[in-house]
């Protein structure tokens, strides 16, 4: 990727007159920012305490309080429940599961990793279900999920993937390619082809956070926002382990690390997960004359097949956001707290944008932002508690963590109350991943990794009709 994109590139750009970079995201212009819980008022003692108001420690809040309703949780938010990755993805509420099926087959067998990918696909039910059960009005629609290839290369990959798929777990009616749609319901320019999984809806992630924390509150869980963990201390003998705010040490038998890609910043965690930036743009709502064209009536989640791939929705008020990796990575785990994205971003997602929806190519921009995602050394997701030390955590989600947080929320649930079930025994559970290097390798790894990506798209893009041997060589230095 380019460092600075040209002056015409950036003007070539249409921006709405009430265009927005940044506001932590879109989806909160459209649900409003929500007033701000209390902060941690002291001390204080609880059963579990979760640091974290992101998906994964509100789920998990959730369905612990919903078990044992004499457990005094607390949640302790830097910012507000939602504030992070929960609250800017891209809406994929997809059975999509991060990392190496290879992986976890070594340690587990390969049935257990089929039993991880069946469970992401009840996920999905499951977050639909509990949404519905609690009222939670996320713009959900189960549409499935397409995949798209734009050139032979992509084509080759895509074809190869849905195989490797349906040993892991997809059965043929799980995910299959499209044959060729004479009248498709979603058009996408250049497709040469396409492959199609029910197990996928369309969600407005603002708003699921917002009313899971809601829901949680209403179980009883304690959420307390801009109340931000410097450090989390292990059980020390008799003292129990704890959370340091600079309100007060919250200590509990248990404390949850839900942090993602924020968790750099906590004191002694600086290499576990790298923090991945993600952008994304959605455009003004799109005319009934360009919807024609388009399609997109069933609103099936829609992403590419290129390295550096794109995803995208049709929004419940009919925009396109789509979303890409921006500027991946940026020097000393440093990130915008704010969501803003830098212009070569923003110009780069507009293009794939135009590529693939020529007829919404002058739609204006509405708005522009980033957010953070968590990526483990071997881009392998865990979940874990050690009942000694009483720490656990679960997250390395990389850019999939929608669904694969609620799956976490209940196997930390079961892990917490000592039970021994299906989900404390799938693969993911209790792995030990290695940290990433210090800086500066980390970041001059991260520019080759994702400079080696888009090359290898171009070249694709261009003449080769195979996987390019610079994605390979990427895919070798990242250690995926
Ligand atoms: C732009 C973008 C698009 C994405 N699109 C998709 C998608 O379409 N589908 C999909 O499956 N996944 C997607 N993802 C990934 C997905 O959103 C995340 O994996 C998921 O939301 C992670 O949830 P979490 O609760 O673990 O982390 P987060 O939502 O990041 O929550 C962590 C929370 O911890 C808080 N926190 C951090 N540090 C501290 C501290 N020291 N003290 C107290 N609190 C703290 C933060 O403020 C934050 O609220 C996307 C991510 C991004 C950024």
């Amino acid at each position: 990727m380019k460092l600075v994109a040209s002056a015409a590139e950036m003007r070539a750009v249409p921006r709405s007159p009430h265009f927005r970079n940044g506001g932590v995201s879109f989806w909160y212009r459209q649900a409003g920012l929500p007033a701000r819980r209390p902060a941690l008022p002291g001390s204080a003692d609880y059963d579990v305490c979760i640091v974290g108001g992101g998906y994964t420690g509100l789920w998990t809040a959730y369905y612990l309080k919903k078990a044992r309703p004499d457990l005094r949780i607390a949640v302790l938010e830097r910012e507000f429940a939602g504030f992070g990755a929960s609250g800017r993805n891209g809406g994929w509420l997809s059975a999509e599961f991060a990392g190496s099926r290879e992986r976890y087959a070594e340690s587990h067998g390969k049935g257990a990793m089929i039993a991880l990918q069946r469970a992401m696909m009840a996920s999905v039910d499951e977050v639909i279900e509990v949404a519905r059960e609690e009222g939670i009005e996320a713009d959900i629609v189960k549409g499935g999920m397409r995949l798209v290839a734009t050139n032979p290369a992509q084509k080759a990959r895509l074809l190869e993937e849905v195989g490797h798929l349906q040993e892991w777990g997809y059965w043929p009616e799980d995910i299959y390619l499209l044959e060729h749609d004479h009248e498709p319901r979603l058009r996408v320019d250049g497709t040469v082809a396409a492959a199609y999984s029910p197990h996928a809806a369309r969600i407005q992630p603002a708003k699921l956070a917002l009313g899971l924390a809601a829901a949680a509150e209403r179980l009883g869980v304690e959420v307390f926002e801009d109340t931000a963990v410097t450090e989390i201390r292990p059980r020390d003998g008799a003292t129990a382990p704890a959370a340091v705010t600079e309100h007060g040490t919250v200590s509990a038998e248990h404390v949850i690390r839900a942090t993602e890609g924020f968790t750099a910043s906590l004191n002694g965690q600086r290499r576990q997960w790298l923090p991945m930036n993600s952008s994304m743009i959605v455009t003004e709502p799109l005319s009934p004359e360009t919807w024609k064209h388009i399609g997109w009536e069933g609103r099936e989640v829609l992403g590419d097949a290129a390295h550096a791939y794109v995803y995208a929705q049709r929004t419940a008020d009919d925009r396109i956001a789509i979303g890409g990796r921006g500027v991946p990575y940026r020097f000393g785990s440093g990130h915008d707290d704010n969501g803003a994205t830098q212009p070569q971003a923003i110009a780069e997602l507009w293009r794939a944008l135009a590529r693939l929806f020529p007829a919404a190519s002058e739609a204006p921009i509405a708005h522009a932002w980033s957010g953070v995602l968590g990526v483990p050394r071997d881009w392998c997701p865990t979940v874990r508690l050690d009942h000694a030390d009483g720490l656990g955590w679960a997250g390395g989600y990389v850019g999939s963590g929608v669904t694969t947080s609620n799956l976490a929320g209940r196997t930390l649930r079961d892990l917490l109350l000592r039970r021994e079930t299906e989900l404390t025994r799938l693969p993911w559970v209790g792995r030990r991943v290695r940290g990433w290097e210090p800086e500066p390798l980390r970041w001059v790894g991260t520019q080759v990794i994702y400079g080696l990506y888009r090359t290898a798209d171009r070249r694709e893009a261009d003449r080769v009709s195979h996987t390019s041997t610079l994605a390979r060589m990427a895919g070798r230095i990242a250690g995926r």
